[in-house]
């Protein structure tokens, strides 16, 4: 379901012909090491691609638009070897569309003090051409990356691998395609927006499907697919029947295998990346989507409850940005439920009614049935687990009326203090930076919501750069995070964004 294209991304060396043919050669050579070297690290998630040195006007505007039209590209990355007059970059940059990290980079690490002298300063001046390209590309308003340090420095080599995530989240955006299949809980404000201003923004399709429309799918799965699913729940959940008939809880669990798999075959029939669901329209559905929808996150899909389809969204572009990431430890939809106040031991217990998406879960999961509290449907089961400990990042995305704010904070998970024998949904406990008294403070501040999009495996930077290549306002909640300076920051963004 994660699949996405083999992308690549293309390293192209400024330059002019003032300098000679001597040198000319030295500049390409000395790039094609670069990207040998890089790709040869084991760093970086995707293939670098050396493109011949951009000496003229022409050919930059060429090459910049082939990386447009190329499917695999997923972005330039543009380095100043000598000195190359910026005008010549004007067109190029002009009609180039996607995502621009500047590479401040030199061949040499150190200064060759013993053997330096002017042809040396001349071919090898990037300190002084990239300020030059910096210059342009800054005067033109675009968004660009710059990362700055010797390209065979490791955290040079992190960063970049780091951007490239972003800039996969930056092409894929462009095709999230959302299915609602219920509208948004009544009278909920924090989960409603424009979704033609979010087409316009982000390039999401969110679109609106009749539940039992969807429906007619769950019923069309046969008894054997539906039993086969039952049994690999089996052979992998631990089966807590908390005194319950063992026939009984298995035909609620088979209830939930045959949603997922006619909810997976409509998405797939249509489509569809994301889906959003609400306990409160299920149409002709026997059980709210619980287990089902947590196996469906675990694929890959984005998943946003009572109708929050921003957030179904921001799940599935994380899921994305973090394809592939060594030892990942999971992207899911989340929701702030209850504090913990007690001196030394704040935080945020984390959960909802059923969907956590087992990618976070720590040790074994299990699976319980429980009645719903909310809702007329047959007791739903569901996927129990705690998670993982460690630095995350929530996202909120919200929509102010006139435009969208990205709310990003840092946190960090805990265990739960006891066990919860009584509660019957996975959970995760964190800690927001820089402490739940200023971080819940700043959110609330901020105008964020209950619901997040919550992973292990990305860095607020990441997510801050996607929402400016989006062009939308993004604020941070951390570490370094005092009231006074959020409140301004937010009343001088008002003024930035309008
Ligand atoms: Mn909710």
């Amino acid at each position: 379901m994660l699949a996405t294209k083999n992308y690549k991304f293309w390293f192209c060396t400024g330059s002019q012909d003032l300098y000679g043919d001597e040198c000319l050669a030295n500049v390409a050579e000395h790039s094609k090491i670069i990207v040998a070297k890089l790709n040869e690290s084991g760093v970086l998630p995707f293939e670098v691609v050396w493109k011949p040195t951009l000496i003229t006007n022409e050919l930059i505007r060429k090459t910049f638009n082939e990386a447009n039209m190329d499917e695999e590209c997923a972005g330039v990355i543009t380095w100043m070897h000598t000195f190359s007059p910026a005008k010549s970059w004007i067109l190029g940059l002009q009609e180039y569309r996607k995502p621009l990290l500047h590479l401040h980079t030199q061949f040499n690490e150190e200064i060759p003090y013993d053997t330096i002298d002017m042809d040396f300063m001349n071919e090898n001046q990037s300190a002084h051409g990239d300020r030059e390209y910096g210059h342009i590309v800054t005067r033109m308003g675009i968004e660009r990356k710059v990362i700055v340090g010797h390209w065979a420095d490791i955290n040079v080599q992190e960063r970049i691998a780091s951007w490239m995530r972003t800039a996969i989240g930056v092409i894929e955006s462009s095709h999230i395609r959302v299915m609602r299949i219920a509208d948004n809980m009544r009278n909920v404000a924090v989960t409603e927006g424009d979704k033609v201003e979010a087409h316009l923004k982000f390039g999401w399709e969110i679109d609106a499907y009749p539940v039992n429309e969807i429906n007619e799918s769950v019923a069309a799965v046969s008894d054997a697919d539906t039993n086969a699913l039952v049994e690999e729940y089996y052979s992998k959940y631990d089966i807590l029947l908390e005194g319950r008939d063992p026939e009984e809880f298995k035909k609620h669990v088979a209830v939930q295998a045959k949603i997922e798999l006619g909810f997976e075959r409509f998405l797939e029939e249509k489509n569809y990346h994301a889906i959003v669901t609400h306990f409160g329209d299920l149409g002709a559905l026997q059980q709210l989507p619980g287990l089902a929808i947590q196996r469906l996150m675990e694929k890959g899909y984005g998943f946003g409850g009572e109708g929050d389809w921003k957030t179904a969204a921001m799940v599935r572009l994380m899921k994305i940005m973090t394809q592939g990431v060594k030892n990942a430890k999971g992207t899911s939809f989340m929701e702030d439920y209850t504090y913990n106040f007690v001196k030394g031991k704040e935080g945020i217990l984390q959960a909802h009614m059923l969907e956590v998406c087992p990618t976070i879960a720590d040790g074994p999961i299990s699976i319980k049935c429980q009645p719903l509290s909310m809702g007329d449907r047959e007791d739903p089961t569901r996927l129990v687990f705690t998670s993982k400990e460690g630095h995350g990042i929530a996202c909120s995305l919200i929509d102010l009326g006139n435009r969208f704010r990205l709310i990003i904070n840092d946190v960090n998970c805990v265990k739960n203090e006891k066990p919860m024998p009584k509660l019957p949904v996975a959970t995760n406990f964190w800690v927001p930076e820089p402490n739940l008294y200023t971080g819940a403070e700043a959110w609330i501040l901020a105008g964020g919501a209950h619901h997040t999009a919550f992973s292990y495996d990305l860095t607020a930077e990441q997510m801050g750069d996607w929402a400016a290549a989006m062009g939308i306002e993004a604020v941070y909640i951390d570490k370094d995070t005092t009231i006074r300076q959020f409140k301004n920051e937010l009343m001088w963004n008002s003024v930035v964004y309008r």
